[in-house]
């Protein structure tokens, strides 16, 4: 459903629900000192839960949430009314995603509404459930995590001040939120034009129109990632990644690999790190990126499961992408992979040439078109399939 193009009649709606608890304080937070987080005292004040109900539409980057005492078969109705009323008035039905919960269904109107204004609503509604443990497949719930990592992340004590936070990130009038979202945003923003989106999913450029059986028919089991251009951005050619604060993840990235992880997908990081044999920086400035960068992951609920990276000047090993030496050094780590059952996603020709020699599937994704090595056009022809990002590929591969 996902994959169908985008169509203001037939809205698609994600919409999933959380609750989090109100918290307050006994007294105050002592103030920030150089060096230290925020000291908080352990003592609390717990002021009851509030519910959150979210709605996202995937293909506009649309998202509104509301926060409610409580999330009775009335809540939802209120919720899911105000959906098709206030947000989606245009559209002649919205098809909503959602899980199977005993208070997602239709009959719940009647808790709220008169027959007629229930068959009104019914009418315009076409529920489609995801499957038993498939929530993941609801893209609401991959902006409930983004909403509880980016704004719910610390006590709120009041009902109040949690609705004006959460409605103020929902509607996106601060600071760029979910990176899911900025990534939809980046194939054009719908906020500022109204058209862009036949776009985006007519684009001819890209290799994804055999894409949707991708991971099925060649039973994927592990993915394979490039790090600096994939992950994180790639430095002007010549500069390297040295440290962590030059370590800038890409949009959508935490939310991709979370995904392939829930897909319960091995994720490897694959890298060459020539700087080392340089002197520009040290392995143990890589691991302690690589620890960096797993710590982001884990606070958003993702991993990668191993980092392997060669530290050696070009022709002097057989680690360095192309070669093969990082696969086998994951192989010792984890027996059961094999070429056969894994990917390759890059921004560069050795990384595909590194997949296809083994005989991967390769995944071509554009880094910064500014920051391009030589043999770009090769490495887009040679691979299997090509996106734009990490994201778009996860979010075209896994759905
Ligand atoms: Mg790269
Ligand atoms: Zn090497």
């Amino acid at each position: 459903m996902y994959h169908a193009p985008y169509d203001s009649q037939f809205s698609l709606v994600c919409m999933d629900e959380s609750n989090k608890q109100l918290v307050g304080e006994v007294h105050a937070p002592l103030p920030l000192a150089p060096g230290s987080s925020q000291i908080i005292d352990h003592e609390n004040v717990r002021d009851g839960v509030a519910d959150i109900f979210l709605e996202v539409e995937p293909l506009h980057g649309r998202c509104h949430a509301e926060i409610t005492e409580q999330r009775t078969r009335k809540d939802w109705t209120m919720f899911v009314k105000g959906v098709l009323d206030e947000c989606y008035p245009q559209a002649k039905k919205v098809r909503l995603v959602m899980d199977n919960l005993n208070t997602h269904s239709a009959a719940s109107h009647y808790e709220a509404f008169e027959p007629e204004e229930v068959r009104r609503l019914a009418r315009r509604l076409e529920i489609h459930y995801t499957p038993k443990h498939g929530s993941w497949l609801n893209v609401a719930e991959i902006e409930l995590s983004a909403l509880s990592g980016q704004c719910l992340n610390r006590r709120i004590p009041a009902i109040e001040l949690m609705r004006k936070e959460v409605v103020s990130w929902a509607t996106g009038s601060e600071q760029p939120k979910c990176h899911h979202r900025l990534a939809l945003h980046n194939r054009g923003c719908p906020h500022q034009t109204e058209t862009p989106l036949s776009e985006i999913t007519s684009d001819t450029r890209y290799k994804v129109t055999d894409s949707q059986s991708f991971w099925s028919r060649s039973s994927v089991q592990t993915v394979f990632l490039d790090r600096d251009g994939v992950l994180n951005e790639k430095m002007p050619e010549g500069s390297f990644v040295s440290d962590w604060v030059h370590f800038h993840i890409l949009p959508g990235v935490v939310e991709a690999i979370g995904r392939l992880n829930r897909a319960g997908l091995r994720v490897i990081v694959v890298s060459n790190q020539r700087g080392i044999a340089l002197g520009l920086y040290s392995t143990s400035d890589v691991e302690i990126i690589h620890r960096n960068f797993q710590a982001v992951l884990r606070a958003q609920g993702a991993h990668v499961d191993g980092f392997y990276y060669c530290p050696h000047e070009k022709h002097q090993c057989n680690c360095r992408k192309p070669l093969s030496g990082l696969f086998e050094r994951a192989v010792i780590e984890f027996p059961e992979i094999t070429a056969r059952n894994s990917v390759m996603i890059g921004d560069s020709l050795s990384d595909i040439e590194f997949g296809q020699r083994l005989g991967m599937l390769t995944v071509f994704v554009d880094g910064d078109p500014t920051r391009q090595k030589p043999g770009i056009e090769a490495a887009q022809k040679l691979a299997n399939l090509h996106f734009r990002s990490l994201f778009e590929a996860v979010d075209h591969l896994t759905v």
